[in-house]
């Protein structure tokens, strides 16, 4: 008798919904702020029962991807949490469950279900996403929130949460690649999942514009008009692509007016805020000023660890935290973290090479190429010499020279490295500017740079401090 509640799972009487809120105080400390709100927020515990010697926790995630990650990257740290406070071996056991109690306003992460909601019976959803030109990939739950994008992923928050009503228009603005059509998507997501009979249109600026000029030469006008004047939310991208253009800044005016005169949503994008936009109509900058203007920076270091781990989770790609800070140490931008991610895809599937840190490591020392716009390709070599020179307040001969002391040596090694991956330059090339170096010596510099710069602060402001005199 006395092994006979080995088998027999009892329900216990913990308060799970304070357990769990005193474990998630503590992952807020023990993780990143993306990290926590990507894995952790939405998550709850869902009961705690005895099986024999042992607790058995059961833990609902709001997708898939959140529960894989929590259980491939998190075990232990919820594990010993709660085992800390039960006193008792516990066993996890992840589920794919949508909080009870979580409403849209109340909801701390408003992560639309991505991966789940796309079976069966969420196709009238996934017809509405495709139809309003909505990014099927861009949710909230997979947007990484640190504090260069806090702001803006709040306010687009609040927007989800009551559209029309919140701030209206939302005007989001940020260099390339900070996730401003990715974060206005979202938006849309969220509300075709609560309702996907509402009727929203996701365009850009320059779609708009050939949509007006369309109707204007095919005497349509009063079709485009209706596409865009009876929608419950319009997102528009880069709305900075209208100014200029009279007869479309004219249309664009008496849409927007109609539209939030009707408590319609509008969220809008641009490179640059309302009052830098040239040639922008002044009754469309007040009108744009008059919602809420929210700006987003290029992602820190944390963020883009965040988002490479995202996106090569979704690639299907398995990726350990030291190798993702290698990659994000190495990429300032997002748009290039996805790329570099799809080329380790690609050397990894077909070429079957397995993950590793060599050939990460081999992979950036190639330099960032396919990225023709790169705005350093236009910078020469001896400008960058100047550049690293100047940052480190290194003369060029000492630079260019013998000297192994760490000051000057170090200096050079970023040096070479820069030629490297940003100009793109080759070894053989490198090594001669820098004093008539072997390509060995180069290619050590490179992979020693592209080691530090994934576990040293100092190296990255370095880094970053020289590419903002470039
Ligand atoms: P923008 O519109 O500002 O130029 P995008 O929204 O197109 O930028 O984002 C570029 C890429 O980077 C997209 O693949 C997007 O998913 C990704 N990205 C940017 N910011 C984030 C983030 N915070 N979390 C996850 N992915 C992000
Ligand atoms: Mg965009």
């Amino acid at each position: 008798m006395d092994n006979s509640t080995d088998s027999i799972i009892e329900p216990t009487t913990f308060d799970t919904t304070k357990i769990w809120s005193d474990f998630l105080e503590n992952a807020k400390v023990a993780t990143s702020t993306p990290h926590f709100n990507a894995w952790f927020a939405p998550t709850f515990l869902i009961s705690i029962a005895q099986n024999g010697e042992r607790y058995i926790a059961e833990i609902g995630c709001n997708s898939t991807f959140t529960k894989n990650t929590l259980e491939q990257k998190h075990f232990g740290l919820i594990q010993g949490y709660l085992e800390k406070t039960l006193g008792q071996a516990v066993d996890l056991l992840f589920v794919i469950k949508q909080r009870p109690e979580s409403k849209v306003n109340e909801a701390p992460l408003l992560g639309a279900p991505l991966f789940e909601s796309m079976e069966h019976d969420q196709e009238s959803i996934r017809q509405a996403i495709f139809r309003s030109g909505i990014r099927l990939t861009y949710t909230f739950s997979n947007f990484a929130v640190s504090s260069t994008n806090q702001m803006a992923h709040a306010a687009a928050e609040a927007v989800a949460g009551e559209p029309g009503s919140a701030y209206n228009p939302l005007f989001i603005w940020g260099g390339v690649g900070v996730g401003k059509t990715h974060l206005m998507h979202a938006v849309g997501h969220h509300l075709l999942h609560l309702d996907s009979s509402i009727t929203i249109v996701a365009c850009t600026g320059e779609q708009f514009t050939n949509d007006i000029v369309e109707g204007i030469k095919t005497k349509s006008t009063q079709k485009v008009r209706e596409r865009y004047r009876k929608v419950r939310v319009l997102l528009l991208d880069d709305v900075q692509f209208i100014a200029g253009k009279d007869a479309v800044q004219e249309e664009f005016f008496h849409t927007f007016n109609t539209l939030v005169g009707s408590g319609s949503q509008v969220i809008l994008t641009s490179d640059r805020p309302p009052s830098e936009i040239a040639k922008l109509e002044d009754r469309l900058r007040s009108r744009f000023e008059a919602g809420l203007i929210v700006d987003i920076s290029p992602p820190d270091f944390e963020l883009r660890c965040a988002i490479v781990q995202i996106k090569a989770q979704e690639k299907g790609l398995h990726l350990d935290m030291d190798l993702a800070q290698m990659i994000a140490g190495n990429i300032d931008e997002a748009r290039q973290l996805e790329g570099f991610l799809t080329r380790l895809v690609t050397e990894s599937k077909f070429k079957k090479l397995t993950i590793t840190k060599e050939l990460i490591e081999t992979l950036l020392g190639k330099g960032r190429e396919g990225q023709i716009e790169d705005r350093n390709t236009k910078v020469t070599p001896h400008e960058l010499i100047d550049a690293v020179s100047k940052h480190f307040s290194v003369g060029k001969r000492a630079l260019l020279g013998d000297s192994r002391v760490k000051t000057i040596a170090e200096p050079r090694q970023i040096l070479m490295y820069l030629l490297r991956t940003q100009l793109r330059l080759g070894f053989e090339e490198v090594g001669r500017l820098v004093g008539g170096r072997d390509h060995t010596t180069v290619m050590h510099a490179v992979d020693k740079i592209t080691n530090l710069a994934s576990s040293s602060v100092d190296i990255r402001e370095d880094l970053a401090g020289i590419k903002h005199k470039l």
